[in-house]
């Protein structure tokens, strides 16, 4: 499907081409049909989804060529990086209309906003605890408002914006059409939602389940970037992993996971870059026989090597480009095995998590390994830089102290101090 099947105004189309979205996400897909016929909306979905233009479009087709003058669509979220994060899509997506939104948060002064209020401008992005301290003055009632939005309705929940949120509904319209936004739907957010929505239409993209649902072969696991390590080590040890080659992002990363693994009672080959190509056979063999039930790679490494029979595919860390994944995620696929692709998330990647199930059309069900502290402290999987290139030093030091003297030292020696090949940052390396 394209954007162009949606009855969305063609100015709105234009901006949409213009931002390169070629076609609509899975919640845009979903969710702009019933907001374009006016219905409430219970729409379950994670930022990076392409939510924000799920809501927006509608919203931007529904107040285009209506007079101006009156704020008549409120968005609400948790932070004010989020709501400049809207603010920022809404001018985006506008531009060629005469529409226009104003972001309203706290730690900045009210004079402005108060402008823009008065001014009526068409869409408030708001904080709520700032949006209250607006509605003390007379200027800022919003007689005209058509259409309320909540965004990440269970992180205003958590951040214990839900009382502020009720006293901002007695202070809107109550004919108004609303559509309520949340990764997550806990009891508060359903209460919520019973109270605020009438007769929704609910969408889900990726639910988030606590097991993978049987069958699904892809799924990803969000999880602190130092807990990945034990996370791999506890999926293998509970027999959820029988056989399977985990990807890295560095060499240096894939040697610290498999000495990890290791010295936390899970036997571990390793194939990467520095390794010839008989001992990547070798361990590849190791796998396949059965000796050790992980094998840590680089991409590079792996190239080129016929791996069959494996039953899950590991992304410990997310791959740069979606074809990197389709890659890797295609050694399991082309054995025809029911093999199953795990993917290791931290926050600080979930960006690229969005590029990929942008490529491959759909999204990836997250889960949660129950049972696994997630909160735990971890061990680091990376020394800092300082230290790393202190133990080189040493290393170096100690080898030449080792070695005879015929071998000689000069070509090593003069690349030490230079930062050579060990002590420099491995590309992409943290
Ligand atoms: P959101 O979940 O709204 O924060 O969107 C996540 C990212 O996806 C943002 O950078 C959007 O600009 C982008 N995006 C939204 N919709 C699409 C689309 N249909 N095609 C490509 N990128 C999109």
């Amino acid at each position: 499907m394209s954007f162009s099947h949606l009855p969305l105004h063609k100015d709105l189309l234009r901006a949409v081409a213009d931002l390169g979205f070629v076609k609509p996400t899975p919640i845009q897909e979903q969710a702009i049909p019933p907001v374009l016929e006016g219905r409430d909306v219970l729409g379950r979905a994670m930022t990076g989804s392409g939510k924000t233009a799920a809501f927006l479009l509608p919203i931007l087709h529904r107040l285009h060529g209506k007079p101006r003058g009156t704020t008549r669509a409120l968005v609400l979220t948790p932070t004010r990086e989020r709501a400049a994060q809207i603010a920022a899509d809404l001018h985006a997506l506008a531009r060629h209309t005469p529409l226009r939104g104003t972001a309203v948060y706290g730690g900045v002064g009210m004079g402005a906003q108060e402008k823009e209020l008065r001014r009526g401008v068409d869409v408030v992005v708001a904080t709520p605890g700032r949006l209250l301290d607006h509605f003390r003055h007379g200027y800022a009632a919003l007689r005209g408002l058509e259409v309320l939005v909540l965004d990440e309705a269970d992180r205003m929940l958590d951040v214990g914006f839900l009382p502020d949120i009720r006293r901002i509904m007695s202070h809107v319209p109550a004919r108004r059409q609303t559509l309520l936004f949340s990764a997550t739907l806990p009891p508060e957010i359903v209460a919520l939602a019973r109270d605020i929505l009438r007769d929704p239409v609910s969408v889900q993209v990726g639910p988030v389940s606590t097991a993978p649902a049987a069958g699904v072969s892809h799924a990803a696991y969000p999880v602190r970037a130092d807990l990945k390590s034990a996370l791999l080590a506890e999926l293998v040890k509970r027999g959820q992993i029988r056989s399977v080659i985990a990807f890295t992002r560095t060499k240096h990363r894939a040697n610290r996971l498999a000495d990890y693994l290791v010295r936390n009672g899970v036997a571990a080959g390793r194939i990467h870059g520095n390794r010839s190509q008989a001992q990547r056979e070798q361990a590849l063999a190791g796998l396949k026989r059965g000796a050790f039930p992980v094998l840590v790679a680089t991409d590079i490494a792996a190239r080129g090597i016929d791996v069959e029979a494996l039953s899950h595919v590991v992304n410990f860390d997310v791959p740069n480009s979606p074809e990197d994944y389709v890659h890797r995620v295609g050694r399991t696929a082309r054995a025809e095995l029911t093999g199953d692709a795990f993917l290791f998330v931290s926050p600080e990647e979930e960006p690229q998590v969005t590029r990929i199930e942008r490529a491959i059309g759909k999204r990836i069900p997250r889960v949660t390994l129950s049972g696994f502290d997630y909160q735990k402290a971890a061990e680091r999987l990376e020394i800092p830089l300082g230290q790393r290139r202190h133990a080189h030093r040493v290393a170096t030091a100690a080898r030449r102290s080792a070695r005879p003297a015929h071998r000689g030292t000069p070509r090593s020696g003069s690349f030490a101090p230079r930062g050579g090949r060990t002590a420099r940052r491995p590309h992409g390396g943290r």
